[in-house]
């Protein structure tokens, strides 16, 4: 459960009887990549040198993968070619589509370069290098400071790092992260893209195969990808969307292996994960799963009852909606998976008395109690009380931010209060350096607004505020609160949307330029309704940034006691950075005398066929089936095109995307999820349940060839030249 790094001997002998014992070569960690040499993967598999993985001197396989948005993607091409996810640039392909030219529905495909589309808001970023700041970082705190002064002393610093660095290497992203709460820190230099575009997806059918019944759950037949290019201006340096900006030219092209995986292979995967929370306590799982995950799952199940089923018929607005209620579905049933897995596991009553035995050793040493003794107990009352603060804290966020109209008004009243602060001084958002990445969301707000949805999301929130009591008599509410049922509140509503003209795309831009007095000026309901929920946003802000002064330094010191108690050092939890894990492609057994096996086939997409969404295989694919047209990439074993894959790596989101790697460094599948009992993995690994999902290479590179039509991308990633005929890239359109 926990994350061993350097064991003391008697507890690595036993690790390794279990692992030898379980016939596996998976382990926990999401190791940063300086901890490669600390693994023995030569024993668990690996057939290159770690140093060809990642080179601190040079170049390695790392330097082929990059960060887009909360996913990961790999370049597959000399010319900034990306193979990520379907669901990672859902966005980007519902933008794209339009009830006249539904690619979601039918998938898209660029013919040419030319043809590429657009993906507003998408940026990459590509790992340069790294360091430890630490010293520099913890260096702005002083003894005297309260809470919040640390928080904002740390914040204050890691900003002027980051400054620093972009000053020096202009065009270059530098960000700090922390690693451990409270306790490390690492400067993060990245090569910054911001013209993405939409190459190749599947339809929706294909790319979604089994929606949101078959999301978190093995075996899968989802084709769960996507292509897309990242471009830069013709000087090759990073530039906006322009028509005349080049392919990016990566300086590693990942190799994609067509020759695909089987049971029991060695592989391993890195990108980006985004947060697990293994190093916390009891209390702040109970903190989670007793309030916070409740809430939310009962909010979001709420919003996707109403929001599913919203415009039925019109297919402008579902497109609209679309991204949306795919994010509220995904987290919503993680969220449940989750919850089940505590009690499947009883999490809370084995960390209880994982922490019992720390505690005693704690006190049997005086000065040890003198530095440690309240740590558990000091973090047991912050998440007592951070328990009991959060329905009417969780109202507060999702009021601002669940209705769009809600988003856009706050981003634009902030932007007003923030923009007169020196750069340093200012939230992230509104700094220089994000403001085009703060507008572009605008944009993709205004471009995707549904004024009836939001209607409705308002209206029970406002309903949901009569319970709790801080909201309950809110003067800045002004009655609204007071309103009497769903009819009252909807019509007070209709009233404010009448009035405002905020969702209009260069009126909410216009509004970014003004001063809050211009704004006031607008008399525009939501703006008024976001400036008076302003103060109790920031007083929520800054009491967060208190209490994060507070929990950073107890659950340092806990980190610092639990490897005293442990003979061993952690892996830090997973908080977006790079990082590295390997295991096997293995099945696992969720239920007694069951056990399911690690890849499927279009054999069990058939089976799975209803004729309805999401069960409704595309006509071509059936007949490509029938026919046995699988080209070179059908499996002996399984008869057919192999589709997903199973593995026993440690991942979480933000993995969405990853390349899975073979023995030898070739690319054989693409990362995308995970097993239902695998969603508790954020808080506890487990090589007996934890397993990761991904699409079989060879599934890609048939449906991308046979169904999609566009054999120039596998000519373009050097597949199979024998069943494929050779056309130009998009160079040959750009110039
Ligand atoms: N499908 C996942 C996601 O939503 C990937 C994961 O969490 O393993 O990001």
């Amino acid at each position: 459960m926990i994350m061993l790094k350097r064991m003391n001997p008697t507890l690595a002998a036993f690790v390794l009887i279990l692992i030898i014992g379980a016939g596996a070569s998976a382990e926990e960690g999401m190791y940063p990549m300086n901890e490669l040499g600390t693994l023995d993967l030569e024993a668990a598999g690996l057939e290159i040198e770690p140093v060809a993985i990642y080179n601190p001197d040079g170049l390695g396989l790392v330097d082929g993968i990059c960060k887009m948005g909360g996913c990961t993607g790999s370049f597959v091409s000399d010319q900034g070619l990306i193979l990520t996810n379907h669901h990672c640039a859902f966005r980007a392909i519902s933008d794209a589509s339009t009830a006249g030219h539904d690619y979601l529905a039918e998938g898209f495909s660029a013919r040419t370069g030319a043809d590429e589309f657009p993906a507003l808001g998408y940026t990459v970023r590509i790992t340069e290098s790294y360091r430890d700041v630490s010293a520099e970082v913890l260096g702005a705190v002083t003894a005297k400071m309260t809470p919040l002064e640390r928080t904002q002393a740390i914040e204050k610093k890691m900003k002027e790092i980051s400054l620093a660095e972009e000053k020096k290497r202009p065009g270059k992203r530098a960000e700090v992260n922390e690693m451990f709460i409270g306790k490390s820190y690492v400067l993060f230099i990245y090569t910054y893209l911001k013209d993405v575009r939409l190459v190749y997806a599947p339809p929706k059918a294909i790319g979604n195969f089994g929606g949101e019944t078959d999301n978190w759950i093995w075996p899968r037949h989802s084709g769960d990808f996507s292509f897309m290019r990242a471009y830069v201006g013709p000087d090759g340096e990073p530039a906006e969307y322009s028509a005349d900006n080049v392919p990016y030219r990566p300086e590693v092209v990942l190799k994609v292996s067509g020759a695909g995986v089987d049971d029991g292979d060695f592989v391993f995967i890195f990108g980006y994960p985004g947060s697990t929370y293994r190093h916390r306590t009891a209390a702040f799982l109970e903190y989670l799963t007793g309030t916070y995950m409740p809430f939310t799952v009962d909010w979001y199940g709420w919003q996707i009852d109403h929001l599913e089923n919203l415009a039925p018929g019109d297919r402008d607005r579902q497109l609209a909606l679309a991204a949306r209620v795919k994010g509220l579905h995904n987290t919503f049933k993680n969220y449940r998976g989750k919850l089940q897995g505590v009690d499947r596991l009883d999490l809370l009553a084995k960390k209880r008395a994982e922490e019992g035995r720390l505690q005693e050793f704690i006190e049997a040493d005086p000065d040890r109690r003198e530095r440690y003794g309240e740590v558990l107990a000091s973090l047991d009352e912050y998440y007592r009380e951070r328990s009991a603060d959060i329905p009417s804290e969780l109202w507060l966020r999702y009021m601002l931010r669940s209705p769009r109209i809600m988003s856009a008004a706050l981003t634009v009243w902030e932007n007003a209060q923030e923009k007169g602060k020196p750069e340093m001084e200012r939230e992230r958002a509104y700094m220089d350096r994000n403001i085009d990445q703060t507008i572009n969301r605008l944009k993709v707000i205004a471009d995707n607004f549904d004024a009836e949805a939001d209607r409705l999301i308002m209206t029970d929130l406002l309903l949901r505020a009569g319970d709790l009591e801080e909201w309950a008599d809110m003067e800045v509410l002004d009655g609204l609160t007071g309103l009497d049922g769903v009819e009252a509140a909807g019509n007070y509503l209709g009233g404010m949307f009448a009035d405002t003209d905020l969702m209009q795309q260069e009126y909410l831009l216009k509004a970014m330029e003004m001063s809050p007095t211009e704004l006031e000026e607008l008399q525009d309901p939501f703006l008024e309704l976001a400036a008076a929920l302003y103060g109790p946003w920031v007083s929520e802000r800054e009491e967060d940034k208190s209490r994060k002064g507070e929990l950073d330094q107890l659950q340092a010191a806990l980190v610092d006691v639990r490897q005293e108690f442990l003979g061993t050092d952690f892996v830090p939890d997973a908080n977006g950075t790079l990082r590295f894990t390997y295991g096997s492609i293995e099945g696992y057994s969720p239920q007694d005398a069951v056990w399911k096996t690690p890849l499927t086939s279009v054999r069990g997409i058939m089976e799975k066929d209803t004729g309805v969404a999401p069960f409704a295989v595309p006509e071509l694919m059936k007949e490509l089936i029938a026919a046995e047209d699988f080209g070179t990439f059908a499996s002996d074993d399984l008869g057919g095109v192999p589709v997903n894959i199973l593995y026993s790596t440690d991942t979480t989101g933000g993995n969405s995307g990853s390349p899975v790697f073979n023995a030898t460094g070739e690319i054989v599948g693409l990362n995308f999820d995970r097993s239902w009992e695998a969603t508790i993995n954020d808080f506890a690994w487990d090589h007996s349940y934890s397993r990761s999902i991904g699409v079989d290479i060879r599934y890609v590179l048939w449906v991308t060839w046979k169904i999609g039509g566009a054999e120039r991308l596998l000519a373009e990633m050097g597949v199979a030249p024998d069943v494929v005929k050779s056309e130009p890239g998009p160079d040959a359109d750009q110039q």
